[in-house]
């Protein structure tokens, strides 16, 4: 298959082309690592004023949406040891949650000092909905370019159930552990729009609806809630703008007691679903659905292209696909 000889977008990718050279137009478009690095440190000064603002405020200065995986372990860390933020560690538990990830959670919460929560909703209704989307797409085209169907569905819950919990606990600032190539840099930090929200919402919530009715209800912000736009919090993902090296990462982690779990991917460190969402969708559209945020790290250069290619062409798990094949009952 043609790839990008730049980054490791593929032919396949949809609306690519490619110049005389073999660049993608989405690398043409990269305005280069010194503009990066100007952005980074602008958005850095950006995050110490909002700090300022915010800091003290509630009772919790920020929630994370915590997975024990690598990115949101390294996020929690900045945000308790570099900047002493109050931070409430919010878990998602879609049912496929590694063991090792478990034990990553208690650890890391416990050795970096925040609380945590635990969400886990009704398994049967996840069950559906996952099941669901091994044969419909569900969202739009656009939306699958970066995601799985199963990744956005429970990106959809991970989302509006933690923003429900922000709102509700008055809660300003929501911080996400996205790496540098799924949260860019001008998106890292923003003021979440209610209007914009309602209109997202409308997106993913619907889809599901048609798959599990009123089921859907709770996990959803209420018409109410949108109304209340002095409480929507502030989104920050902090990897965008600080240093992101992985191997710098995974040893600091390590030093703060947390381990690398074995039963999942290369490009999960957390979820035992990832591996068939993926495969799903590789046969689905032909091109991997970590194809673009890993494309965007091998371009900023906080990845190699050789590394990346490799992250792309990993099969998967396979005993994590059949775990995740039965506990759905697929064949
Ligand atoms: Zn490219």
């Amino acid at each position: 298959m043609n790839r990008c000889t730049n980054c490791v977008l593929p032919e396949t990718f949809p609306g690519i082309s490619f110049d005389e050279k073999g660049v993608c137009n989405y690398c043409s478009k990269f305005k280069g690592e010194e503009k990066l690095k100007e952005d980074k440190s602008q958005y850095l000064e950006k995050f110490k004023q909002l700090l300022q603002q915010e800091k003290g405020k509630s009772d919790y200065d920020c929630t994370l949406s915590y997975s024990g995986g690598k990115d949101s372990s390294y996020t929690l860390y900045i945000l308790r040891k570099l900047f002493n933020l109050r931070v409430l560690a919010l878990v998602f538990d879609n049912g496929f949650l590694s063991d090792q990830a478990l034990s990553n959670i208690h650890t890391m919460t416990e050795n970096l000092g925040a609380d945590c929560q635990i969400f886990k909703p009704n398994f049967e209704i996840m069950k559906k909905i996952f099941k669901h989307a091994v044969d419909h797409p569900m969202y739009s085209p656009k939306t699958l370019e970066r995601a799985s169907t199963m990744c956005t569905s429970c990106i959809a819950f991970v989302k509006f159930v933690f923003l429900k919990i922000a709102i509700e606990k008055r809660i300003p600032l929501m911080a996400w552990g996205w790496s540098p190539g799924q949260a860019p840099i001008r998106s890292s930090i923003m003021k979440l729009n209610p209007a914009l929200f309602k209109m997202t919402q409308a997106a993913l919530k619907n889809p599901m609806k048609e798959v599990v009715g009123d089921d859907i209800n709770p996990y959803f912000l209420t018409e109410v809630q949108f109304k209340d736009a002095d409480n929507f919090p502030y989104s920050v993902s902090p990897l965008a703008f600080m240093d992101y090296d992985e191997d710098k990462i995974v040893a600091k982690l390590k030093s703060l007691g947390w381990q690398a779990p074995e039963d999942v991917d290369g490009n999960s460190t957390n979820c035992l679903l990832n591996s068939l969402a993926n495969q799903i969708h590789l046969n689905r559209y032909n091109f991997h659905p970590y194809a673009f945020e890993i494309a965007e790290m091998v371009r900023s250069k906080v990845m190699t292209r050789k590394h990346g290619l490799e992250k792309l062409s990993e099969s998967g798990n396979y005993a994590a696909i059949e775990y995740a094949k039965n506990k759905l009952g697929i064949k």
